[in-house]
């Protein structure tokens, strides 16, 4: 079997970031970890959930739009993955930003939560996910974001 970009990151020395994964042809694949691997503090799956509902549909109606390709949650709880096409980093990372900053200031009811719309709608938790978008926004705030592992 060919080993996989993501598992020849080194896990071990990777702090809270963003980070570029991958590039495949225009197609660029980011590493928003929100998370220090293998610490013992990971995002529980309804904030996890939370934030792919809030971080989807803003980053879907950002000036980036069009070249969302897609944003989820990696399986270990750590981060997510956001594929951009055409992206331009600087770009990236302002609405990555402001995304969160919306979803921090989110009020009412979260998109998409109704058994119509999502697969497990009663694992949303606003209120946690908004505690760990904090946190990664003042990680992002508090580091010079070069995008490499
Ligand atoms: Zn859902």
């Amino acid at each position: 079997m060919n080993k996989i970009e993501s598992f020849k990151v080194d896990h071990t020395k990777l702090k809270e970031g963003i980070y570029i994964s991958r590039i495949d042809g225009d197609i660029t694949t980011y590493d928003l970890r929100f998370k220090k691997p293998n610490m013992g503090d990971y995002l529980s799956n309804s904030a996890m959930h939370t934030i792919e509902h809030l971080m989807a549909t803003y980053l879907r109606n950002s000036d980036m739009a069009d070249d969302v390709i897609y944003f989820g949650p990696m399986g270990c709880q750590t981060g997510f993955y956001l594929l951009v096409r055409n992206a331009d980093n600087g770009r990236v990372l302002k609405s990555v930003k402001s995304a969160l900053k919306s979803s921090i200031g989110h009020k009412g009811e979260v998109f998409g939560c109704s058994e119509v719309e999502c697969g497990n709608y009663r694992s949303l938790d606003l209120k946690s996910a908004v505690i760990e978008c904090e946190k990664y926004l003042a990680v992002l705030d508090s580091r010079n974001n070069n995008f490499m592992y």
